[in-house]
């Protein structure tokens, strides 16, 4: 499985997941020529698709969705909360291209069994996924202002992983955002911090499973590859994991354009 970001971060969300030759993208949070150019990009058949996974209604995930569908003729997967606060902005679907799912209930798409797992954000039904081959398995983990114990004794078993670096602590507390959008973003059902991702991580790496990471959903005001990046090598390194594959194989996703192809084994 691979799993590959077409785009990351409050200006877009979209995310393949390729198994045996057929794919599945999660979100479409851009428009549908810019999904197109995306998949062009990342060199992505389109009629490899075979349906769309939403995690919540925010614009960011959802935008391209309806067009997509309609253009492609596939399905979309979501939660009811996820539907009724998407429906108006997808515009028609037919009914029996709506599939809706609940988080802790696996569903099979392409080979994957998938597992929406409850994420923590400010949205009606929000879910992140888990997809497992039956040999490895890997999960998008985003927008989600914390992750329950939950949540993260299923992701230790995970090979890979997107997981959100959204924010720097100190940029979010001291940047240009009003008093309210501050604590939204650092909030629980906010988004996670570069230090949150690295505990995250580090209690991950305890498990010696996990061995890529890409880092998603960056913030274009309160965040920089650059720093996402240097925040959780440091907090590695300071805990003398230096040695471990999670050190080598972590990258920061860019927000407009593809990121590298995220292997899952
Ligand atoms: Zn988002
Ligand atoms: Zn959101």
């Amino acid at each position: 499985m691979e799993i590959q970001s077409l785009a990351s971060g409050s200006s877009g969300n979209a995310y393949i997941i390729k198994n045996r030759g057929r794919s599945l993208l999660l979100d479409a949070g851009l428009s549908g020529r810019r999904i197109f150019a995306c998949l062009k990009a990342a060199a992505v058949d389109p009629a490899e698709i075979t349906g769309i996974l939403l995690s919540h209604e925010h614009n960011d995930h959802i935008s391209g969705a309806g067009i997509l569908s309609r253009r492609l003729q596939i399905p979309l997967y979501l939660t009811a909360g996820t539907w009724l606060g998407s429906r108006e902005k997808l515009g028609p679907i037919p009914e029996d291209r709506i599939n809706l799912i609940s988080p802790g209930t696996a569903f099979t798409v392409n080979d994957l069994e998938i597992w929406p797992l409850p994420a923590s954000h400010d949205a009606i039904e929000p879910v992140n996924y888990l997809f497992n081959t039956g040999l490895s398995r890997g999960a998008v983990i985003t927008d989600t202002g914390c992750v329950s114990e939950g949540v993260l004794r299923t992701l230790a078993a995970c090979a890979a992983l997107v997981l959100e670096a959204n924010h720097d602590e100190e940029m979010l507390r001291s940047g240009p955002y009003p008093r309210s959008l501050k604590a939204r973003v650092a909030g629980v059902k906010g988004h996670l911090s570069n230090r949150q991702a690295a505990r995250l991580l580090l209690e991950l790496a305890g498990g010696g499973r996990v061995n890529r990471v890409h880092l998603g959903h960056l913030s274009v005001v309160n965040n920089s590859q650059e720093i996402a990046l240097a925040t959780v090598t440091a907090h590695l390194a300071a805990a003398g994991m230096e040695g471990e594959p999670i050190y080598h194989n972590l990258t920061a996703l860019p927000r407009h354009w593809p990121g590298p192809v995220l292997q899952v084994k």
